[in-house]
C-alpha cells in the first residue's frame, strides 16, 4: 500500500520524486564484460521534498516491493543497454544459450549436492525432476547408471499404499508425486515406466480426495489448486484417471477464478501464475476448460509481462524467470482454445454464467477417456499466435537469467538454483515454439532469438514433460 501524508498535489510531486530516485544513465561496461553479474545501485527511496512555494510537503513513501522493482528494472536496463549498444553479431554471442555450462551445472548437481541441500530433503524426486527435465530439455541424456540410480532412489521414496513421499519413508504427497511420476516419464524407460505401481497410485488419489471433490495435498493437508492438478496431471499421465477421480475438480478450480481473471490456490484468494497455470492445464485435462472465464485470465496473464520482459506472477510484483512457464505456458494452452474463447466473448460469458450452474463432464457417470484429452489437445494446431511476446521474453531468459557458470535464476542480483534452471529452461521452451501454427511443424529462425541453436526440445504443455518422452509414455500406459 502506499501511504499518502499531507499530499497536497500529488501527481507533480510523485512525478519529480521517482525521476530524482532514478540513478543517472551509466555508460554501458565494454562489450566482453559479463552482462549477467553486472552491478547496479539500488535508488534510495526519497524522504520527503517541497513544493513549488517552498511549503513542506511529504511525499508518499514507496512500498519494498516498488523499490526493489526500480532496482530490478535499472539492472535489467543497464544488461539491455549493452545488447542495444553492441554490433550485430556481438549480440548474437549474448544471446547464446549456454547449453554447455547448463548441462554440466545439472549433471553435476544429479550425482552429488552439497550439505546446503538439507533444507531440501523433503522435496527429493522435485530435485531429480528439476535436473533430468532441464537435461532434457537441452536433449542431453544422463548415463545409464545415472537414471538406474534415480529410478531405484524413487522407487524408495514410493510408499507401499501409494504415492511417493519427498524421501524414501516419508509421507506420500500429491507434489512429490508429481514430480516423481513426470522424472519417471522423462527418463522413459521400461524399468523407468514400470516402477509406477498405479494400483495403489489410484488408491493414494482417491484417499486424497475430498467430499467437495477437490484434493488435499496430503492426508491431513491442504485442499488446494495444485493439489488438483498435480493429481490430474499424474492420473492422466498415468492413464488412471476416470469419472470418480475427475467428480467435482472442475467445480472447484472454478471457484478459484479471482476478480482479475487469474486462478488462486483456494477461493477468495489472490490471483498467482503457479495455479493459474494449474487450474488452467486441470481443467483442459478435464475437458471443462470452458468452465472458466477465458477472456478475462488471458488478459490478467498477458498483463503480467512487465517492461523488463519477462513476467510477474502476480500483480504489483517483481518479475520472476520461474514464471517464463508459470505464466507463458497458459497464455500457449489458450492458443488451442480460441473457439471456446471465440464464443465465449459472444456470449458475454462472464456476465450470464453463474457459478455452479452445470456440472460438466465431471458429473457423468459414463466412461470416458481421460487419457485421451491430453493425447489429443497436443495434436491440436494453435488457432493464432502468441499472445504474449515471446521473443521479450526469450530475451529476458537468455540475458537476465543465464548464468555464466551454468545453470539459470529468477532475476539478475539472485543465485542460480535447480529449480528456476528447469522453469527458466521450459518457459524458454514454450516461446520458442508458440509462434507455430502446426504442432509438429519447426519453428522459423525468426522466431527463436538468437541463433539457431537455442531452439530446445518441446515439450507437452499440459504435463510440463518433453513432448518425445510424453509420447513414449502416452503408448505404454495406453496398453496397461
Ligand atoms: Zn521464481
Amino acid at each position: 500500500m502506499v501511504r499518502r501524508l499531507s499530499l497536497r498535489s500529488p501527481r507533480p510531486q510523485r512525478a519529480r520524486r521517482l525521476k530524482q530516485a532514478r540513478p543517472p544513465p551509466s555508460p554501458p561496461p565494454p562489450p566482453t564484460a559479463a552482462p549477467m553479474d553486472s552491478p547496479s545501485q539500488p535508488p534510495p527511496p526519497a524522504e520527503g521534498g517541497s513544493s513549488a512555494d517552498g511549503e513542506a510537503v511529504e511525499l508518499p513513501r514507496l512500498t519494498v516491493t516498488q523499490v526493489e522493482q526500480m532496482k530490478v528494472e535499472a539492472k535489467v536496463a543497464e544488461i539491455y543497454r549493452v545488447l542495444f549498444s553492441n554490433a550485430p553479431n556481438a549480440n548474437s554471442l549474448m544471446l547464446e544459450l549456454w547449453r554447455e555450462q547448463h548441462t554440466e551445472y545439472l549433471t553435476r548437481g544429479l550425482k552429488h549436492l552439497g550439505p546446503s541441500f538439507h533444507v531440501l530433503d523433503a522435496n527429493r524426486p522435485w530435485l531429480c525432476y528439476w535436473m533430468i527435465h532441464a537435461l532434457a530439455l537441452l536433449d542431453e541424456i544422463p548415463d545409464e547408471d545415472v537414471e538406474n540410480d534415480i529410478v531405484d532412489f524413487l522407487s524408495r521414496c514410493q510408499d507401499k499404499d501409494g504415492g511417493y513421499g519427498g524421501g524414501p519413508g516419508q509421507l506420500p504427497h500429491l507434489a512429490t508425486t508429481y514430480a516423481a511420476v513426470n522424472a519417471l516419464v522423462t527418463i522413459g524407460s521400461e524399468r523407468a515406466l514400470s516402477s509406477i505401481n498405479r494400483e495403489n497410485l489410484y488408491k493414494f488419489m482417491l484417499q486424497m480426495k475430498d467430499t467437495s471433490g477437490a484434493f488435499r495435498m496430503h492426508d491431513g493437508g491442504e485442499i488446494d489448486v495444485r493439489a488438483c492438478y498435480t493429481a490430474i496431471s499424474v492420473a492422466s499421465l498415468v492413464n488412471i484417471l476416470d469419472c470418480e477421480l475427475a467428480k467435482g475438480v472442475g467445480n472447484f478450480i472454478r471457484r478459484c477464478q479471482t476478480y482479475e481473471g487469474g486462478i488462486a490456490g483456494e477461493p477468495y484468494a489472490e490471483a498467482h501464475g503457479g495455479y493459474t497455470f494449474c487450474g488452467l492445464a486441470a481443467m483442459i485435462l478435464l475437458h471443462e476448460a470452458d468452465k472458466l472465464d477465458l477472456p478475462s485470465l488471458i488478459e490478467w496473464v498477458a498483463f503480467r509481462q512487465g517492461v523488463e520482459c519477462g513476467f510477474q506472477g502476480r500483480t504489483n510484483k517483481l518479475v520472476d524467470g520461474c514464471y517464463s512457464f508459470w505464466q507463458a505456458a497458459p497464455l500457449v494452452l489458450t492458443q488451442k482454445l480460441m473457439t471456446i474463447v471465440d464464443e465465449q466473448l459472444k456470449s458475454s460469458y462472464s456476465s450470464k454464467r453463474l457459478p455452479g450452474d452445470d456440472a460438466g463432464a465431471s458429473s457423468s457417470t459414463e466412461a470416458v477417456q481421460y487419457a485421451k484429452f491430453g493425447f489429443e489437445f497436443i495434436m491440436k494446431s494453435n488457432q493464432m499466435g502468441p499472445l504474449f511476446h515471446s521473443i521479450a521474453l526469450q530475451q529476458y531468459i537468455l540475458l537476465c537469467a543465464q548464468v555464466l557458470d551454468g545453470g539459470l535464476r529468477d532475476k539478475p542480483g539472485k543465485n542460480r538454483d535447480h529449480y528456476h534452471s528447469c522453469y527458466c529452461l521450459s518457459g524458454l521452451s514454450v516461446s520458442q515454439y508458440s509462434a507455430m501454427v502446426d504442432s509438429d511443424a519447426c519453428p522459423l529462425p525468426q522466431h527463436v532469438l538468437g541463433p539457431y541453436s537455442n531452439l530446445l526440445e518441446p515439450i507437452h504443455p499440459l504435463y510440463n514433460v518433453v513432448l518425445d518422452k510424453y509420447h513414449t509414455a502416452y503408448e505404454f500406459f495406453s496398453s496397461q
